[in-house]
Formats: structure tokens, sequence, C-alpha cells
């Protein structure tokens, strides 16, 4: 019988050992904490939550990640099962109790017979002889293991920090305002010319927004996130404002080789917008990281011509994080395509929020249990919520401006309609549990055989 190594016992790790337990095969997992500690993390317990107790939406038809939940109940989810037990009042979101929570992921774990925990460090490389290991160690991996992954995959596939720029539906951006063109209508590798979405501003407007821009409020760096290094070509948009009147317009808001089709000629300044997925559905907002409140992006960038009424599939953020380059350096499986024993999920793999770590934890576990039990494992359907995030880190996203992703409708096939809002994504939803329901009928090692431990 085979065993797989699982290293970190959080969110992802947890959900990944119980899946390929109830799959029938056993499990090592190794979990660093009480020996040593991370800079967020204080207590022992297995898939502690390191800041707020939300699972946000529970709403299965309005909201992505309420979809995610319902997808990882039907899947046999043990971290949504603690969830569901533990909820506290919290409106249309799914809340815990953080602590009843964590308690009862690891008694579920502890009483499960094919799973031995470990307290210990993984300081290197796994062993050569675990043949099967899911690396789930999340953004505060212990440094000798992050040191070893980014010699492994190389310097620059592994990033200590997230520099997040928003990324905004397509859908919600005015086009009689905001046009498709390259700079200079340059082709490039893979382009037709037309690749970037133009946001004007003539001048005054242009300093009314950088004037907002340096008033915005922002969220202050944690003590042990200072330290972080963040390079200069990352620097927060609202601190290159502050460098001058004109800084933004000679950089990442440079009008050079743009026309605007309104008016015939060069605006002041432009916001440059730029394809982040395979599917077409979803725009970044060209180098505009930020550390500003969630309220005050909205409120500033809304004020961008042509973005009033833009609809954010993520904010911008810059945080301590630790995440492979995935679309580049994993396959179909999330193996390491250079070293295919070695498996990563969670946010490690570049899914962003505790019920995406779990999520992909769940779909790592399986595939490492299908293997283990000599199956094909058949990745989830594009349609669903855990295909649309699988889809996203295996190949989904440019591998250029990889960033980490919370789960949202953006990421997947679009369905023919002509409703928007509410009533389309109660129609994505209805697909996607449908093609769920199939996916988890045909894979051979699910769903779990056996009667629940705990
Ligand atoms: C400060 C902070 C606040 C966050 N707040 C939120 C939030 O409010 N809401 C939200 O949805 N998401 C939040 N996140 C993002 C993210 O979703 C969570 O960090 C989530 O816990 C990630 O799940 P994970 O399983 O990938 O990692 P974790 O839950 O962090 O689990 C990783 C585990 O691996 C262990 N480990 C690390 N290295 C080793 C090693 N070498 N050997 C053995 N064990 C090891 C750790 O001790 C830990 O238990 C936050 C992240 C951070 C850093």
């Amino acid at each position: 019988m085979k065993t797989v190594h699982v290293i970190g016992g959080g969110l992802a790790g947890s959900e990944a050992a119980w899946q390929i337990a109830r799959a029938g095969v056993s499990v090592l997992l190794h979990e660093m904490r009480p020996l040593r500690k991370t800079e967020a993390h204080v207590g022992e317990g297995l898939a502690e939550l390191v800041c707020s107790n939300s699972f946000r939406s529970d709403d299965v038809e309005g909201n992505a990640v309420g979809l995610l939940h319902e997808e990882m109940r039907r899947a046999g989810s043990l971290i949504m099962r603690a969830a569901d037990r533990h909820k506290v009042p919290a409106g249309s979101a799914l809340a815990v109790d953080r602590h009843g929570f964590s308690a009862a992921v690891q008694t579920a774990l502890e009483a499960e017979p094919l799973i031995e925990i470990r307290r210990e460090e993984i300081a290197g490389l796994p062993p050569a002889e675990w043949a099967d290991v899911v690396i789930a160690t999340g953004p505060l991996t212990s440094p000798a293991l992050a040191e070893a992954i980014s010699k492994l995959t190389g310097e620059a596939s592994l990033a200590f920090f997230d520099a997040i720029a928003p990324i905004i539906h397509k859908d919600s951006i005015d086009f009689s305002k905001a046009w498709f063109q390259s700079r200079y209508d340059k082709a490039g590798p893979g382009g037709d010319g037309a690749d970037y979405i133009n946001c004007p501003f003539e001048k005054p407007d242009y300093l009314t927004f950088v004037d907002a821009l340096k008033a915005a409020e922002t969220t202050p760096f944690k003590d042990w996130e200072k330290d972080t290094p963040y390079f200069e070509g990352c620097l927060p948009v609202e601190v290159m404002a502050t460098r001058g009147p004109r800084t933004l317009a000679f950089g990442p808001m440079k009008p050079v080789g743009l026309t605007d089709p309104r008016t015939g000629r060069r605006p002041y300044a432009v916001v440059q917008l730029r394809q982040d997925n395979a599917l077409g559905t979803l725009y970044n907002m060209v180098g505009f990281q930020t550390k500003m409140k969630h309220a005050e992006q909205t409120r500033v960038f809304r004020t961008i011509p042509g973005l009033e009424k833009a609809e954010f599939a993520r904010l911008g953020g810059i945080h301590r994080n630790t995440f492979l380059n995935s679309p580049r350096l994993l396959d179909a499986g999330c193996r390491l395509k250079a070293e295919p024993r070695l498996r990563f999920a969670g946010q490690i793999a570049g899914v962003e929020g505790y019920v995406e770590s779990a999520a992909l934890g769940l779909i790592v576990g399986r595939f490492a249990a299908a293997d283990a039990l000599g199956f094909d494992a058949t990745p989830p359907p594009e349609t669903t919520a855990f295909g649309a995030l699988h889809r996203h880190i295996t190949g989904g996203a440019d591998a250029k401006t990889f960033q980490p992703m919370n789960v949202n409708f953006g990421l997947f096939p679009p369905i023919a309609t002509e409703l928007r809002g509410r009533e389309r994504k109660a129609l994505l939803a209805r697909r996607a549990l449908a093609d769920l329901n199939a996916w988890l009928n045909s894979t051979p090692a699910m769903p779990p055989k056996r009667a629940s431990a705990a």
C-alpha cells in the first residue's frame, strides 16, 4: 500500500489528507506547529484560520464562493463539514467559531485510521524515497522549505509577496469611452495590435485623479511584513503618485503610441488593462498594484473614464505571500513538471483565500488518491467552480502576470444567454452543479466509500 505524504496541516493540507484517506489510501500528515511557528498562526490546531473567521458568501446561485462551498459539500469536504457544524450568525456569509472549527478538523483527522499526524518541520525538499507528496505549506511556508523549492523551480518562479493590481470583468467596462489598442498598434507575440483596453484622461481629470490617489486611505503593512522586500518595479500606484504629479503620466499611465478614436488624438494619460485569463473575460489594470483600502479602490478607480460601472473580480493588494508561478510549473495533476512526485495545493499553488485553498486541497487530494489506487485522475470540468480554479492555476492564467486569485464567475466559460447579473450567475451555478455531479459519479475512487469517522 502506498503512503501519500502531505506537508502542512492548514486548510489545504487537512482537506487533502482527508480526501486521500477517505478514498482508502494511507497518509502521513507533517505539520511543523507547535515546534516551529509562523508569523501569523497563534495556536497548534490544524486548519487554523489566521485572520478573519469568514468563509465569505454562502449564496450558491449568486456568488462563486457560495457555489464553491456547495461543490465542496457534495464532494464530502471535511473543511465544509466542520464549518457548517461550527457556524456563527453572519447574515448571508458563512462564518465560523474558529476554535470549534479547527478542533473539529483535527479531531476528525486524528480519528481517521489511515492518517498519521507527525508534528515536524520538513526543512528542505522531501526525501527522495517519498514517491507521492502533496506540499500544502501555505503563504508562510517555512524558509528552509521555501528556499529548497525556490532552488528547484528557479528563483523567479517562487514569489515571496504578491503585488496585485485590480482585476475587472470586461463586460462591466464602458466601451463608448474605452477602446482596444496596443501601443503603436504593435501585434507582438500572440497579439493582433489591439490587445489592451485603454481608458483616456485629459489633463485636469488626470490631476484630480492623482490627488485622489494621494488622499486615499491605505492599509498598513503588518510588523512582520515590513522587511519583505518589494521591488521598485512593483511600487504601489499611490506611492508613485506622491513622487510628482507627472510620474504616473510618464510611468504606467503613459499615453505614447495610443490614439483615442473619439478625439483622433493622443490623450494626456491612459489607464491600460491587459487580458488576464485565456477566456478573455477578465482584465487587469496594468501597473496598478496598491495598498489602498478596498472601499477606496472601488471609489477612486470608478472615477477612471470607462470604469464608472466597473465590477471588480478582485481588488489590489500587496502582502507577504509564498506562491509558485503555477501556470508555468504545474501539470494538470498539479504536479511539478520538473519533479512529478511533488504536487502542490492551497495558497502556495496560487489560489487565494481559505475556501479556495481548501478546495484545491480537495482536488489535489483526489488526484493523489486516484494515482495511488492506479486510476487516471480526471480533472474537474471547467464549468464547475473546482474546474475554474484548477484551470486558472494550471494554464488558464497568463504566466507572465500570474498572481493568486479568489474564485469568481469571470473564471467560468461564458454561457449563451441574454440574462445579466444574478440571473446569469444562477445559470452558471446550475450548469456547474449538474456537471459536478457527473464528475463525482464518474471518478472511480470517489465519492468517499467509507462511513464518516467523526
Ligand atoms: C496574515 C494572513 C491573513 C490572511 N487572512 C485571510 C482571511 O482573512 N481570509 C481568507 O480567506 N484568507 C486569508 N489569508 C489567505 C489564505 O487563504 C490563508 O493563509 C489560508 O490559510 C491558506 O491555506 P493553506 O492551507 O494554503 O495554508 P495554511 O492554512 O497557512 O497552512 C499551511 C500549514 O503548513 C505549515 N507549514 C509551513 N511550512 C511547513 C514545513 N516546512 N513543514 C511542515 N509544516 C509546514 C504551517 O504551519 C501551516 O499550518 C491570509 C493569509 C495571511 C498570511
